[in-house]
């Protein structure tokens, strides 16, 4: 019995893995259908594991089941990221203010680790998501520290981490704003070490509203390119 239950959660981890992979960087294009049976035929399993990981996709808000109607990718918009983007803001900026005087010293100090592996150039793939997961963890800290498990479901709720990579994923000129980037970064763990609340208050706002308007750009074009119907 153990073994078939362990057998049965590693094939929705693997068709989960093909799926978000599959969505985050567009080989299936946002308002495309999902075919339970199709994906089961091709990736070799049976329906169990294919309705798992959809089930998961579904939370995470990256697949939409829509009842007598069908399963399908997740629509992404310049206003979907706007909408995340402003209660993101909101929700850090809450997190940093308490962060301010309960981060310790080794969560400062993964911080600085941070900052150094972000300034690694992004030239493949493979780099874009080690840059992505270092990013989100950055985030991540400044959230936890807080201390407030509401504010931490609330904002792992909004996904913007998977909403990035989704605009990233297929944009190529993203590794321009990489400079930018580094710059708010340090300027976001500077003011945690000085624990001055009202610097990186600023320095929260300055870098999510820059990366908002850059995706929200970077989405509007792509919607002018390919208009949906
Ligand atoms: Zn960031």
């Amino acid at each position: 019995m153990e073994f078939t239950k362990l057998q049965r959660e590693r094939a929705v981890d693997g068709v989960y893995k093909e799926l978000h992979q599959a969505i985050v960087s567009y080989r299936i294009k946002p308002g495309e259908r999902l075919h339970v049976e199709e994906l089961a035929t091709m990736l070799g399993v049976s329906l169990t594991p294919i309705r798992g990981a959809i089930q998961q996709l579904a939370t995470e808000g990256l697949v939409e089941v829509k009842p007598r109607s069908g399963t399908f990718v997740a629509s992404l918009t310049a206003e979907d990221v706007e909408e995340t983007f402003q209660i993101r803001c909101a929700l850090e900026c809450l997190a940093g203010e308490e962060a301010i005087g309960r981060i310790d010293e080794a969560g400062l100090r993964r911080l600085r680790d941070l900052l150094k592996s972000l300034k690694r150039p992004v030239r493949s793939e493979e780099d874009r998501r080690a840059h992505e997961l270092d990013n989100s963890e950055l985030h991540q800290i400044i959230i936890k520290a807080a201390g407030n498990r509401r504010l931490v479901e609330m904002y792992e709720a909004l996904n913007a981490h998977i909403k990035i990579a989704r605009v990233h994923s297929s944009e190529r000129d993203w590794p321009a704003r990489l400079r930018e980037e580094q710059a708010e970064h340090e300027a976001i763990v500077a003011a945690l070490e000085a624990r001055d609340a009202t610097r990186l208050r600023a320095a929260l706002r300055k870098h999510l509203y820059r990366a908002k308007d850059a995706l929200v750009a970077a989405l509007r074009a792509r919607e002018e390119q390919s208009p949906r119907p």
